[in-house]
C-alpha cells in the first residue's frame, strides 16, 4: 500500500505517517527529515539546504526527486511507503507518477489534512515552544512564508489527485486520535 500524506505545514502529517508506519508496517519517508539529516551531517550540500529551510522556500525538485527514487527503491519500502513532506510542486507529482510506473507500482490514497490556517499559526508556535524539538524554521516568519510556498506550489497538486480519483479529505482540525481512526477506516475499507 502506498499513501501520500497531503496537508499545510502544521497539518499533523509526521505525527499520522508514525502511526500509520507502525501499525501497517509499511515506512514513512519524510523529506524533512532527510533534509534535516542531511543538515545535521554539516555538508556543504547541508550547509546550502539549511538556509533555503531557513527561508521557508523549497529546495529544488532535481534534489528531492533523487532523494526519492533511492528511497522507494530499497527493501524497506517493499511492502509500501507513506511520502510525507512529498510531492510538494506539481512537476514532483508527475515525477512520482512516472517513477512508480516505471517500477509498475502506483498510488493508492492521498491523504488530504484539511486545516484552519490561523490555528496552524498556533500549532507552530506551540511546537517552536517545545523543549527539544526546536527546528530553526518553526518561527512566525517563516512559517508565514511556508504557508504562502503551500499555496502557491503546492496545493495546485490537488486537482492532479482528485482526477485520479485518489484524493480522502479528513478534517485534521479533530483530535490527533480521531484524525487517526478515520484514516484506519479509509486504509481497511
Ligand atoms: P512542514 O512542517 O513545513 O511540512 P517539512 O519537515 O515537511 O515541514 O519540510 C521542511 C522544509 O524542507 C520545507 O520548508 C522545505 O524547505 C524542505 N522540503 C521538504 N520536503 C520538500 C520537497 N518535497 N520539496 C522541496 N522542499 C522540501
Amino acid at each position: 500500500m502506498n499513501l501520500i500524506m497531503f496537508g499545510p505545514p502544521g497539518a499533523g502529517k509526521g505525527t499520522q505517517a508514525k502511526m500509520i508506519q507502525d501499525k501497517y508496517q509499511i515506512k514513512q519517508l519524510s523529506t524533512g527529515d532527510m533534509l534535516r539529516g542531511e543538515v545535521a551531517s554539516g555538508t556543504d550540500l547541508g550547509n546550502r539546504l539549511k538556509s533555503i529551510m531557513d527561508a521557508g522556500e523549497l529546495v529544488s525538485d532535481e534534489v528531492i526527486i533523487e532523494l526519492i527514487a533511492n528511497c522507494i527503491s530499497e527493501a524497506e519500502c517493499e511492502k509500501g511507503f507513506i511520502l510525507d513532506g512529498f510531492p510538494r510542486t506539481l512537476h514532483q507529482a508527475e515525477e512520482l507518477g512516472n517513477m512508480l510506473g516505471h517500477m509498475a507500482r502506483k498510488m493508492d490514497h492521498v491523504i488530504v489534512l484539511e486545516v484552519d490556517e490561523d490555528a496552524l499559526v498556533e500549532r507552530i508556535r506551540g511546537r517552536a515552544g517545545e523543549a527539544g524539538e526546536t527546528r530553526s524554521d518553526d518561527n512566525e516568519e517563516t512559517l508565514i512564508n511556508r504557508l504562502k510556498v503551500y499555496n502557491d506550489q503546492t496545493a495546485p497538486i490537488l486537482p492532479y489527485y482528485e482526477e485520479r480519483g485518489l484524493l480522502r479529505k479528513i478534517d485534521g482540525m479533530l483530535p490527533i486520535n480521531e484524525v487517526t481512526a478515520k484514516i484506519e477506516a479509509i486504509l481497511d475499507a
